[in-house]
Formats: structure tokens, sequence, C-alpha cells
């Protein structure tokens, strides 16, 4: 994809972004933009670099970690390491490869089980960082999708909140697919509902981000109080692969 284009995507799904936020009374600068490249190859990621997007998603820690690898020698030839791309885990991580999201991710959107949680601290601890991450909740109960369930995530998010390497930040959630973006409307409602009663109860913790909003429903999350939405397709075109 070339840079003309992906500046024109970016632009446009900037516009709606802030048409979005602006229907809603809210500052379009406090919405993160996360660039979904996965299945799109480095030199794509480094097209969209050079076309001015900075957060990029990527779903599979294996499939990604080429990926990484290579754009990051992309940034060091370019001498852009004062500015470096900022990645995002997205999908799902299994227990074993939490060490691998450990160094190459700023935040991991999709905390789903304690267990992971409890991994992901004692990585972060032994290199000496603290790990930013998002609680995922599967807000429709749907059985295909990762996440705690609404009625579980307080009781996580007090064992979680204790791990002193991870840094809490938020909630995410995936709404399902439906016909018409509006239908997804309930899912981000009740999504934000439910970080504002956790916010309640855990006065302590930081819960200020929602990451919810895919390229079919943005505009909706952000009328609901996305602050990161992840934009695969309608930056980057249909997806190569899966
Ligand atoms: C693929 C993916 C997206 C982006 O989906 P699009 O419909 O291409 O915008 C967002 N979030 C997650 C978790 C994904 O896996």
């Amino acid at each position: 994809m070339s840079v003309d284009l992906l500046r024109a995507n970016l632009a446009r799904v900037q516009e709606r972004i802030a048409a979005a936020a602006r229907r809603a009374g809210r500052d379009p600068d406090g919405i993160i933009l996360v660039g979904v490249s996965k299945t799109h190859p480095p030199e794509v990621v480094e097209a969209a670099y050079l076309a001015g997007l900075r957060h990029f998603g990527e779903n599979r820690v294996e499939e990604a970690a080429p990926k990484l690898r290579a754009v990051a020698e992309w940034i060091r030839a370019q001498k852009r390491e004062a500015d470096p791309p900022i990645w995002h885990m997205i999908g799902h991580v299994q227990s074993r490869k939490a060490e691998d999201v450990v160094g190459p991710y700023a935040l991991i959107h999709s905390v789903d089980t304690v267990k992971l949680a409890r991994r992901l601290d004692r990585f972060a601890s032994a290199a000496g960082r603290r790990l930013p991450i998002l609680l995922e909740v599967n807000v429709s109960g749907e059985a295909s999708k990762y996440g705690f369930s609404p009625a579980e995530v307080a009781a996580a998010l007090a064992e979680i909140a204790t791990l002193s390497a991870l840094e809490v930040q938020g909630l995410m959630t995936m709404a399902p697919i439906v016909p018409e973006p509006e239908m997804a409307r309930p899912v981000f409602r009740a999504l934000r509902a439910l970080r504002d009663d956790l916010a309640r109860r855990f006065p302590q913790v930081d819960l200020s981000h929602l990451s919810m909003g895919m390229t079919d429903d943005f505009e909706v999350a952000i009328e609901e109080g996305a602050t990161i939405v992840r934009i695969g397709r309608a930056i980057f075109g249909e997806r190569r692969t899966a």
C-alpha cells in the first residue's frame, strides 16, 4: 500500500473520529487511534508510519514478533528512534507466551485471566518495568470470545490491582458482529457503566481507558466513551489472511 493511500485513509478515519467526538461533546484529542496491522507485512506498517500513524495493534504474539523486529530495524535505519511506533497487543495471550509480550508492547489490551496477569507481573517485575494493561471483558457473553464476564471482573481486579509490576489503565471489549453499528451500542454502554461502577469501588485504580470500537462500529463506541479505538480495515483494507 502506498503512503499516499494510507495517508488518505487515515485522514478519513481521523475525520470520522473527530465528528463522533463532537457529537458526544468530547475532545477528539482524547481518543487514541490504534491501527490494527495484523496480517499486513512490515512494509505496510512502515508506510503507515510515514503517513503519520504511531499506534499499531497486533493480535498474535508469534505472527507479530518478526514484524516488530523488522520495523524496529527499519526505524533505526531511518534514524527515527526518538519517535518509534507504539505497539499494542490486542489479541488473546496464552499464559506460556506472557514473557514474549512484556518487552515489545506498550499496552496489553487483552488480559483475560488472573493467571495471565500473574505471569505478566512476574516477567515485568523481572524486566524491571511496569507494564500497562487493560482487562478484557466479554460483555456480550458469546462463547467464542475471551474476557472476564461482567460478574467476575471486580474480583479479578481486586487481585490484579495488587500486582505491583502491572499498571491497570482500564477495560477493553469486542462487540459482537452485527448488521448495524447501532446494535453494538448496548455493549459499549455496558462496558462504560461497568467501568464507572468499578471506578467507584476501586478509587485507587486508574480505569480511565475504554478500548472499544473497530472499523464497523467505532463511531458508536466513541459516542459511548471509547478512549482507544482499534481500526484495521478502514486503514489497511481487507486482511491478507484469516
Ligand atoms: C482485528 C481486530 C480489530 C480490528 O478489526 P477491523 O474490523 O479490521 O477494524 C480490533 N480489535 C481486535 C481485538 C482485533 O482482533
